[in-house]
């Protein structure tokens, strides 16, 4: 038997018509898989535009659009959305300088100068202490600090540094992350040819990773002998990956370097041919006007540490003079262990006040600078500024979205102001990487936080039987 179709109705006809006449006026919604709506959105992008209010398209995990809500509503349909209104979106904060796992020796020993403070507590509990275990469990601490208050881009230098980007990947944030190299037994090498050889097989793992950028991180050069050190600028050369590295933050690095060498520890960098464009310094805080020149001379970055550098009485970096050279100046907290943690935000202010307090001068470091090197200037510091560091179509979908209608934040005339000058991490709201969204109303997504805290405290209790042991 055969079914004849049934005859249209000529009133479905014309509606079929009027569809599809709809339609084609109107193009189809390209997919997203994220849009954030509604706030204000400062790009950081080369004019430094703001638009109040904005929005960004994100497709996988890249940026597709950055226009007005209404423009991305039109173009975009998308899987996810998150509505930023009395928000601020911005580029992920991008932490230049830290040692991750640290944040295991939180408040272990306070109010000392840096070598004594090495010495005496921080080089004895690491002795006793560090272990792939320890790693783990403070990498996971750590990346949840820095997921809830806006990291979203962390330079890294510590030891069994493959268990610290395995977190990393885990918890879904970005990492440069080194592999220590110094001059005595530590916990993952008994001596520095063995941490180079960790170092290779660390960055031969790592090489091709999205997330991870892998590195050898020698630990300064008061404690790491010159062909060592020469080693590792030919390893780096060889993997085309950047170098970290600690450089002048305290004076008697200076004068042990000068009875050693001769030399400042820049000038002493330079003549073993070590510095260049993918070394990353941390600290700089005792550079001379001819060490500022071979930075610029040879594209060597620099991370500044404003509260670690207070805290341990170490001096203040020639931050405004380094940047006026040219030489790209990231921002850092350093370890918890000397800070005591991981904000970017009072990372941000306390760089603004500090070097206003010290030349006293008020535009010494304005907001706009600060917020530079914790974003565009931090991306160039660790040689990704055409991945991240900016709000731009291309770039890796890398963005935070923060509070600001409280108490604490209104009136809001100024965002950039209100970024540097009145918010704290807790005011981050959602955090994204590559575009995942890791926190999204402040719940991560990406850690179980009462299990990251349980450890973290039951393993302080063996940091604290091990240090007491060492006394
Ligand atoms: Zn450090």
């Amino acid at each position: 038997m055969t079914v004849s179709p049934r005859p249209r109705s000529s009133l479905a006809v014309a509606l079929l018509l009027v569809v599809s006449v709809a339609a084609c006026d109107r193009p189809a919604r390209r997919q997203a898989s994220l849009i954030v709506t509604g706030g204000d959105v400062v790009t950081m992008d080369g004019s430094r535009r703001i638009l109040s209010p904005g929005a960004v398209a994100v497709d996988g995990t890249t940026i597709v659009a950055v226009d007005t809500p209404e423009a991305i509503a039109r173009a975009f349909a998308a899987a996810e959305t998150i509505d930023a209104a009395g928000h601020v979106v911005l580029p992920g904060l991008i932490n230049t300088h830290t040692h991750a796992p640290m944040v295991m020796y939180r408040g272990l020993a306070d109010d000392l100068a840096l070598m004594d403070w090495l010495n005496k507590y921080i080089f004895p509990a690491e002795a006793k202490t560090v272990s792939p275990e320890m790693v783990r469990i403070g990498t996971r601490l750590a990346a949840l600090e820095m997921i809830e208050s806006g990291t979203t881009t962390f330079a890294d230098m510590y030891y069994f540094e493959e268990e610290i980007a395995r977190a990393v990947k885990a918890a879904g944030l970005r990492g440069v992350l080194g592999e220590t190299i110094i001059g005595f037994p530590v916990a993952d090498a008994k001596t520095p040819a063995d941490s180079l050889a960790r170092a290779e097989a660390f960055i031969r793992e790592f090489q091709h990773d999205d997330l991870i950028t892998p590195a050898p991180a020698p630990h300064s050069p008061y404690t790491v002998d010159e062909p060592t050190l020469r080693a590792i600028r030919a390893l780096a050369d060889r993997y085309h990956v950047p170098i970290l590295t600690h450089l002048a933050e305290t004076e008697d690095e200076v004068r042990i370097i000068e009875e050693r060498h001769k030399l400042t520890p820049a000038a002493w960098l330079e003549s073993i041919g070590f510095l260049g464009p993918n070394v990353l310094a941390a600290h700089g805080v005792w550079l001379t006007d001819a060490d500022i020149a071979i930075l610029a001379r040879t594209g060597t970055a620099v991370s500044h540490n404003p509260e670690s550098n207070m805290k341990l009485a170490s001096g203040t970096a020639p931050v405004t003079k380094l940047r006026g050279a040219g030489v790209p100046v990231g921002l850092g907290t350093d370890g918890a262990a000397s800070n005591n943690d991981l904000d970017m935000f009072e990372a941000m202010r306390q760089a603004a006040f500090l070097h206003k307090l010290v030349s006293k001068d008020p535009q010494a470091v304005p907001a706009a600078a600060a917020l530079e090197m914790a974003t565009r200037d931090g991306a160039k510091a660790l040689g990704l500024q055409s991945t991240i560091g900016s709000l731009e179509v291309g770039k890796r979908a890398d963005l935070i979205v923060v509070a600001m209608n409280g108490a604490r934040q209104t009136p809001m005339y100024n965002p950039v102001s209100h970024l540097v000058y009145v918010a704290h991490g807790d005011d981050v709201r959602s955090t994204v990487v590559n575009g995942r969204v890791l926190m999204r109303d402040r719940r991560v997504r990406t850690l179980d936080e009462r299990v990251v805290l349980a450890d973290a405290r039951a393993l302080a209790a063996k940091v604290r039987a091990a240090v007491s042991a060492t006394r």
